[in-house]
């Protein structure tokens, strides 16, 4: 597979950031290679093709890989973003992380109800992202077809946290 191969040649696996005793993979590399980004876009939404009308990004980097699913696609953007930052009435989730607690934010109205809507982010660590997303999907009457990630960090159980959820992980690393 095209891009699991760049991925192992592109990923950055960064010690102690952004603290210490975490292992961070940074695809930044794996995004500015054009041949690479091309085969990461066409493979996150592969599994998922025919089955949705729109693709929600997550802040930040999920919304590089949402923009481009939906322009290839032929699909809507949207964007779940971090709290404070949309401008008209949103749904908000809050969740935890491993120090304190951050919220998600969507727009109320920007779906039409029922719409069908993957969810893309960069990596799954212990899930709590993803399922706020999908929290806030579904309380805009929007229907998750499921979640793409480029890397998955199975030995978070990011799974479990999605448990009922169509989850896609280009690649997983233990
Ligand atoms: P979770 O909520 O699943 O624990 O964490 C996932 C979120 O944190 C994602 O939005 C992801 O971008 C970020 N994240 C956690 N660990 C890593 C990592 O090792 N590399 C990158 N690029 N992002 C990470």
């Amino acid at each position: 597979l095209r891009a699991r191969e760049a991925l192992g040649r592109l990923t950055a696996v960064v010690p102690d950031f952004p603290s210490p005793g975490i292992l961070f993979r940074d695809l930044t590399p794996v995004f500015s290679d054009a041949e690479a980004f091309h085969a990461v876009v066409d493979a996150i939404s592969e599994p998922f093709a025919g089955t949705f009308d729109a693709v929600a990004g997550v802040e930040a980097r999920g919304f590089l890989l949402a923009a481009a699913v939906a322009y290839a696609t032929g699909t809507g953007v949207v964007t779940i973003r971090k709290a404070g930052k949309l401008p008209r009435a949103v749904y908000s989730e809050s969740y935890d992380l491993e120090y304190g607690q951050a919220a998600l934010e969507i727009h109320q109205s920007d779906l039409p109800a029922g719409a069908r809507v993957l969810v893309l982010d960069d990596v799954l660590a212990t899930g709590g992202t993803l399922a706020a997303a999908c929290a806030l999907l579904d309380r805009a009457g929007a229907a998750v077809v499921g979640c793409g990630v480029v890397l998955e960090l199975g030995a978070l159980g990011g799974r479990t946290a999605l448990a009922g959820r169509t989850v896609h992980a280009l690649e997983i690393v233990r």
